[in-house]
């Protein structure tokens, strides 16, 4: 079965090490991997994953530019990715900057509110989520229980304010709270990944989950340098899903929201 792994984050070679240290650090979890694309196309070799989407985040507005660049670079260089670009809500001549990475092949943008510091609902967003959308997807890590600024609630109004937009809300919608996210997200038009979850939910609460939203608003993802791929996908085996379910996760909801 095709695999596409529809969250993973890589960082430039000479700050790879630093960078996923600092994810570890932001996370409290020990990361054993290094997120370059050298070591990320090895995990997909070995796991039978085909292609994967990668993400970088912009902490600044000035760096949205330079992130984009490497993340086309690397997807040039590399046939096993579709790139994401980065975003920032002070960076406010964005139409350029779109149409540049549209050009370039990109196929959606990814935002991080946490460590990017900014309410998701942050009404300097908005021109931007209304010029994407019909145009490119977006996907938004959600839910941390130390800040307010990926709260699920913000989400379903984000929803509310742009129901064009398309929208994958990480994390089953809720990074450590996915059972909070059900309240705001339930029947909403967006779609989820299951990536960094089942050391929140285990596997039977995951299954349950999937079931509740329906596989067809779930993509695979393993935030990878976050996580081990092989013990991820055992995960998702495990649960108690048709083929058909399996299929939809794992590729054929990815291909209808990168248009691929
Ligand atoms: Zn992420």
């Amino acid at each position: 079965m095709r695999i596409i792994n529809f969250h993973t984050h890589i960082y430039p070679e000479p700050i790879a090490e630093k960078a996923t240290a600092a994810i570890g650090k932001f996370y409290t979890i020990e990361m054993d991997r290094i997120g370059t694309s050298e070591h990320l196309i090895k995990e997909c070799r070995e796991n039978g994953i085909d292609k994967c989407v990668i993400h970088s985040v912009a902490t600044t507005a000035h760096q949205v530019p330079s992130i984009n660049n490497f993340v086309i670079g690397e997807c040039k260089k590399h046939k096993e990715f579709y790139g994401f670009a980065a975003m920032h809500p002070d960076f406010t001549d964005f139409e350029p900057e779109l149409e540049r990475v549209i050009k370039a092949g990109l196929k959606g943008v990814k935002i991080h509110p946490d460590t990017q510091q900014f309410d998701m609902d942050d009404e300097r967003m908005f021109p931007f989520y209304e010029a994407i959308s019909g145009r490119l997807p977006i996907l938004i890590h959600c839910g941390d229980y130390r800040y307010k600024y990926s709260h699920p609630e913000k989400l379903a109004r984000i929803l509310d304010l742009f129901p064009k937009l398309t929208v994958i809300g990480a994390h089953f919608g809720g990074w450590s709270m996915p059972d909070l996210a059900l309240e705001y997200l339930k029947d909403r038009n967006c779609y989820m990944d299951i990536s960094s979850s089942f050391f929140v939910t285990g596997r039977k609460r995951a299954e349950e989950l999937i079931k509740i939203y329906g596989a067809e608003r779930m993509v695979f993802g393993t935030d990878f340098p976050m996580w081990d791929t092989k013990a991820e996908l055992d995960n998702f085996f495990a649960l108690n899903l048709t083929d058909k379910e399996k299929e939809l996760i794992l590729h054929k909801n990815a291909e209808r929201i990168l248009n691929i």
